[in-house]
C-alpha cells in the first residue's frame, strides 16, 4: 500500500531532507585523499546527535553504521573502515536519518581528488539519470515511467543500470511501498499522485549489471571489479510536479 503524505507531514520530511542534503554537502567538502570513511561515519553520526535525530541505518537489519561507504567497485552498502581514501578513486556515501517520526534518505558519489574520464563521464551520467527518474516523477504519470527515464539515460552512454536493487516509498517507514526499479518500460504499475513521497535511487556500472554481496552479508560489488556510482534524492510528488526534498536549497 502507498502511503500519500498530508501538508503537514511533507513540512517533516523537508525538514528530515534538508538535513540529510546538509550531512551530506558536509561529507562532501572533507572528502579528499588521505580521510577515512570511519572518520566521515563519525562526522555523520555526530550531526544526528547534535541535531538529536536518528541515523537511519545504523541498526537497520542489523547495518552497524551510521553511512554506507561503497568506494569505486562497491555498488551500495559498504562497511565504512579505516582505509584512507586515495587520489583517483570514488567514494559512494548513502545517508539517512528520522526526525519528527519521518526518514530523508540521499546519496551522492564523490570523486577522491582528480578522476579519469570514464569514471568522471560514470559520475555525470548517474547523476542525470536521477535527474531524468525525478523529471518522470510527475501527477497522472505512472511509476514506471520514473524506471524507464532512469534506465534510457544510462543507457544512452552505454553504462548498464543494477537490478538487484531498487528504489523506494519512504516516510514514517525508510522502507514503504512502492519499489522503483532503475529499469523497465514506460506506463507501467500505480499512477502517480500528489503526496507520494520516494526515493529515486539509480545504481550504474561502468561494465555488467552483474552484482553480488561480500560474505559480510551487506557490501554489493560489482562481479567484474569495475566501477559503480550511486546517487539518490528523496523526493515528493506534488500537485506542480516533483520536488526535491533533500537538497539545501529549499
Ligand atoms: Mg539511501
Ligand atoms: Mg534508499
Amino acid at each position: 500500500m502507498i502511503v500519500l503524505k498530508s501538508a503537514s507531514e511533507l513540512e517533516k520530511m523537508r525538514k528530515a531532507g534538508r538535513m540529510v542534503a546538509e550531512v551530506l554537502a558536509d561529507l562532501r567538502e572533507r572528502v579528499r585523499p588521505g580521510i577515512t570513511t570511519l572518520e566521515l561515519d563519525r562526522l555523520a553520526e555526530e550531526k544526528c546527535i547534535k541535531w538529536k535525530a536518528r541515523p537511519a541505518f545504523k541498526g537497520y537489519g542489523g547495518f552497524p553504521f551510521t553511512i554506507c561507504a561503497s568506494p569505486n567497485d562497491r555498488v551500495v552498502h559498504g562497511f565504512p573502515n579505516r582505509q584512507p581514501l586515495q587520489e583517483g578513486e570514488i567514494i559512494s556515501i548513502d545517508f539517512g536519518l528520522i526526525i519528527d517520526g519521518y526518514f530523508g534518505d540521499s546519496a551522492v558519489t564523490i570523486p577522491v581528488g582528480e578522476i579519469d574520464e570514464t569514471t568522471r563521464r560514470l559520475l555525470t551520467v548517474t547523476k542525470e539519470s536521477l535527474e531524468s527518474g525525478i523529471a518522470a516523477a510527475q501527477p497522472g504519470g505512472r511509476l514506471s515511467d520514473i524506471s524507464h527515464a532512469v534506465q534510457a539515460r544510462v543507457e544512452q552512454d552505454h553504462f548498464s543500470v543494477v537490478r538487484e536493487f531498487v528504489g523506494h516509498g519512504i516516510g514514517r517507514q525508510l522502507h514503504e511501498d512502492p519499489q522503483i526499479p532503475n529499469f523497465g518500460p514506460p506506463a507501467q504499475g500505480p499512477k502517480l499522485k500528489a503526496g507520494m513521497t520516494l526515493a529515486i535511487e539509480p545504481m550504474v556500472n561502468v561494465g555488467s549489471p552483474a552484482v553480488k554481496v561480500l560474505e559480510d552479508g551487506w557490501t554489493a560489488v560489482t562481479v567484474d571489479g569495475r566501477r559503480s556510482a550511486h546517487f539518490e534524492h528523496t523526493v515528493a510528488i506534488t500537485e506542480n510536479g516533483p520536488e526535491i526534498l533533500t537538497c539545501l536549497d529549499l
